[in-house]
């Protein structure tokens, strides 16, 4: 059975998880980040060898990050999500993937 959720008038409804990123299709824009209430996502960058490391929110020129070319949002607690669909919605490339929890 899906894990179920109810609005404020009582409707019950399937909240859709956050259950992937696609890591090749992300260009770390930010936007699911910025209409996310819940520590499920934050960005980090690839390096030239295709390792995935931290990246410092208050610098977005890369003088210290070192070799990171690109960056991309990851999951960081999936269990946090609410199944709001927010994210999905804002997401340019479609590279995230949604699904229905089971109980
Ligand atoms: S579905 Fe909602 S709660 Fe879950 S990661 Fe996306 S915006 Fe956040
Ligand atoms: S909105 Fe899509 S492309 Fe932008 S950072 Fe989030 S997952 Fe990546």
């Amino acid at each position: 059975m899906p894990i179920t959720a109810f609005t404020r008038d009582g409707t019950e409804y399937v909240p859709l998880f956050l259950t992937a990123i696609d890591a090749a299709k992300c260009i770390g824009c930010g936007r699911c980040y910025k209409v996310c209430g819940r520590p499920v996502m934050t960005l980090r960058g690839v390096t030239e060898d295709g390792a995935i490391v931290e990246v410092s929110e208050d610098d977005d020129d890369d003088d210290d990050d070192g070799d990171i070319v690109r960056k991309i949002m990851v999951m960081v607690d999936a269990g946090a999500c609410v199944g709001c669909g927010a994210c999905n919605r804002v997401c340019p490339k479609d590279c995230q993937t949604h699904a229905a929890a089971e109980a």
